[in-house]
This record gives structure tokens, sequence and C-alpha cells, in this order.
């Protein structure tokens, strides 16, 4: 088998080193003679993965004690439902920041159950995204239940680093594609939540973290498998949780702190994004629109000069092993989602195709 980069948005590649050892245990898992997808999320067995893995990303996180981690089901748009219902009652509001795609979802979502607020816009100014810097002024905050934004915009391939400041509001994130990849600091957030198919594990499972003074502030219709407090009183085990996605979680979890932890991938990470925006910006062939204040490190969009161009491109990347490099059909181009898994050597092989390309085409 020649080497391939998957650089597929998500579904994305996990770590080698995580699947090899699925797969030596897939059909034996620990000398039971059987899957761990095969017993009882109730064994001993299965509750020792599962607290080890919670364990694990309370480590790698720094999670405070009085937040409660949860392992539910849905993905990230799961929570696009859950958070308003959790939150929030009918009648009250929250507000928004819509920086793309996700975040725009999300707040589409939450007018079907509470009064949305859109507060502020990503715009592009002199053909640049970016986001404005939004702080909740004293009357909004008597107002709002939460403010929700998205950190890290997937399709458009924006990043929001510098936090909004919602003062007594809680904060919520949509962490879904930039959890895990960089430090942060979790007590100033009320809720963050993933879904889990970019940077932590296969798709379906949640990731909720979110701080135990707003577990009763959920309505009496919440559907109780995605009632947080109802989650969090069951250990995450109301209904039978995704077993097999939250077992490689942890196997990603354990892979990560075996690799340096969070610290250790954050300058991966920008390693990784420096070598691609700069080998965009150094050529006068491929160009990104995003301000370089709102780049984002795991997802890099870019556009040839010529979309015609698009579909040779695709085909030579794939022939050199480079895959799913299509951008979203709201953007176009490209896009190389560069999450925790993908290695340095995956971004340099990138890079160089890009520049014989660009040499052939410019
Ligand atoms: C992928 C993604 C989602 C949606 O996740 P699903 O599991 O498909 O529901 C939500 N938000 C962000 C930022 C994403 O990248």
């Amino acid at each position: 088998m020649s080497t391939t980069y998957n650089f597929c948005a998500g579904p994305a590649m996990l770590p080698t080193a995580v699947m090899q050892q699925a797969q030596a245990e897939f059909l034996d898992w620990h000398g039971l003679g059987c899957s761990v997808m095969e017993i009882s999320h109730r064994s001993k067995e299965f509750i020792a993965v599962a607290e080890q893995a919670e364990q694990d990303l309370r480590t790698l996180l720094n999670v405070p004690k009085d937040y409660a981690v949860l392992f539910g089901h849905g993905g990230g748009r799961g929570q696009f439902s859950a958070v308003p219902l959790n939150l929030a009652q009918q009648h009250e509001s929250a507000a928004f920041l819509t920086s793309g795609s996700w975040s725009a979802g999300a707040y589409q979502e939450a007018q079907k159950y509470l009064n949305a607020i859109e507060l502020v816009t990503s715009s592009s100014v002199n053909g640049q995204v970016t986001v404005p810097h939004l702080s909740l002024d004293k009357e909004q905050q008597q107002r709002f239940a939460y403010l929700h934004y998205c950190a890290n915009e997937t399709v458009e391939g924006v990043e929001i680093n510098c936090l909004p400041e919602a003062g007594s509001v809680p904060l919520v994130a949509d962490m879904s594609s930039n959890i895990l990849s960089k430090n942060i600091d979790v007590s100033k957030f009320g809720v963050i939540y993933a879904g889990a198919q970019k940077n932590i594990g296969p798709s379906g499972l949640a990731v909720v973290l979110v701080n135990n003074d707003l577990l009763d502030k959920g309505r009496d219709s919440t559907p109780s498998f995605l009632n947080y407090q109802n989650m969090a009183k069951n250990g995450s085990m109301y209904n039978t949780p995704p077993t097999y996605a939250w077992y490689l979680a942890g196997l990603v979890f354990r892979w990560l702190l075996n690799s340096g932890g969070v610290a250790a991938i954050e300058q991966q990470n920008q390693q990784k994004a420096n070598l691609l925006y700069q080998c965009i910006d150094q050529s006068d062939f491929y160009r990104n629109h995003v301000h370089p204040d709102f780049r984002s490190r795991m997802n890099v969009v870019f556009h040839l000069p010529n979309p015609d161009l698009d579909s040779l491109f695709l085909a030579e990347a794939e022939k050199n092993g480079l895959r799913a490099l299509k951008g979203h059909r709201i953007v176009g181009g490209m896009r190389a989602s560069i999450y925790n898994a993908m290695p340095l050597i995956g971004v340099a092989t990138l890079t160089e195709f890009m520049q014989e390309f660009a040499r052939k085409h410019g």
C-alpha cells in the first residue's frame, strides 16, 4: 500500500497508531475472546474503558472538577438542539455570533426552541473574511440565557481565537473541529461541545463539557437522552452509549497524552498551518480569503486562479496519494483539513505537490 494522506474534513483520518491498536485488539479485546464492541456497557470492563477515557480527556484539557464530561449521541448537530433545550426555557432569549455555516446552522435550529438573536456576523472586508469582536453589555447580560458561537468554522476555514466576552452569561462553544487542537481555559465556558469525527474519533458521538451550575436549567420536555442532568446522573449511560466510538475516542486521548498532550500537538498544528498558508501566500497562484487573524489552523481553504483547473488539481492530487481536498460546495475551491492526526509530512507532501502544480499551470 502506498502512502495516502487523507485531508477529509469529516469523518476525518484517525492517528495511524490508534487504528493499528484497534485492529490488533478487534477480535480479542484484552483476552476476553470478543471485541470491546460486543460487551455490555454496564460490564466492569467497559466501565473501566469509559472512565479512563473521561479521565484522560479531563487531563488533556485540564477540565475543572465542577464540570461534567458527557459522552452522548447525535454528533455536533444533536447539540444544536440539545443546547437550547438544556440551557433555557421557550420564552427566554439566547445570543448568537455567526461566523460561517455551522454557527448559522446552530442559530437556525435554536430558533425552534427559544428566542434566538443574532448579534454579530462575519463579513468580508477588502476581500477578506473577518469576525467582529463581541462583548455583551450590562443590558445584554440581563437578557440572554447564553451566548453561542462556533470556535472553528470547518466549511469556511474561519477560527476564532479571541473569546467573545459574555460577562455573566454562559458562553457556549461548538468546538467540533478544533477541540484538543490547542490549549483552552475550560473555566471560561458554560458548555463546550463537539461532534467526534474531526479530532476525537468516529462520527455519531458527541462530547460535551458542561459547568455543573447549568445542569438544572433544562426543560421538563427535553428528550431524556439529550438532557445534560440526566446524562450526568447516569454517567452518560441513560441509554446505551456509542460504546465503540467511546472506546476509540479513549485510544485517541491516550495517543495524545503519549504524544506530549495538547501543548505539543498545538505546536505541531501551528507548524503545519504555517507551512500551508506560507505556500499559499508565497504563490501568485493560490488564494485564501480569510483575514490572517481568523485563519483556521484545522481547515485550510484555498482557491486556484481558475475553477476550470479544480478537477485536474484534484485528479493529480489523488494520483499523488493526496485525497479529499475538494472544498465544501458552498465555498468551492480546495480545503485541506489538517487535524491532530495529520502528520507534518502529510502537509509537506501537499505543499510540494501544490508548488509543482502551480509551476506547471501558472
Ligand atoms: C462537523 C461539524 C458539525 C456537525 O456534526 P455532525 O456530527 O454531522 O452533526 C457541527 N459543527 C461543526 C463546527 C462541525 O465541524
